[in-house]
């Protein structure tokens, strides 16, 4: 499958999206992603203060990148940009309810989760295609690979409900 935008050489097929994307276009695509969440769901403003951890796990490269450039200033007081993504909170999700439990995620105004729609698979190539090292690997859970692969959006709609349903 070409690139759906520009007809070049795909980098990436997403079948929730039944699209193609080139290296630039998926670039894009995560950029666009991670400001639409905190513009719509109105995580942060202009010259918020935030903290974020930083390490070589991918989660935490991805998301200061995410950051760059963004009219936020690092401070320790600051709110919690957390880095766990779609794979981690989905598994938590699942685990507490199999226990019974009403998922609870500290989802607030102080504890921001922006990578809350960013599947695993696409962190790692987008860190992958800048040739940026990371150490660490996530590995999904196998119940949770076997729905996203029959129903590549369902994880999405699950996160975004209680994404929604919390704030
Ligand atoms: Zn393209």
């Amino acid at each position: 499958m070409n690139c759906s935008f520009c007809k070049s050489k795909s980098y990436i097929v997403l079948p929730y999206l039944k699209k193609g994307f080139c290296k630039r276009h998926f670039e894009k695509l995560m950029h666009k992603r991670f400001k639409k969440n905190i513009k719509n769901l109105k995580m942060l403003k202009k010259g918020d203060k935030i903290s974020y951890k930083i390490s070589k796990k991918p989660e935490d490269i991805f998301l200061k990148i995410m950051l760059e450039g963004m009219p936020y200033k690092k401070s320790n007081k600051g709110k919690k940009v957390i880095s766990e993504f779609l794979d981690i909170l989905s598994e938590k999700f699942i685990k507490e309810i199999f226990s019974g439990k009403w998922p609870k995620f500290k989802v607030n105004e102080k504890t921001l989760y922006p990578l809350f729609n960013f599947p695993y698979s696409e962190i790692e190539a987008y860190l992958k295609m800048k040739k940026i090292d990371f150490s660490g690997d996530f590995k999904t859970n196998e119940l949770l690979l076997k729905v996203m692969k029959n129903r590549p959006g369902a994880m999405f709609s699950l996160s975004k409900w209680w994404y929604d349903k919390d704030n």
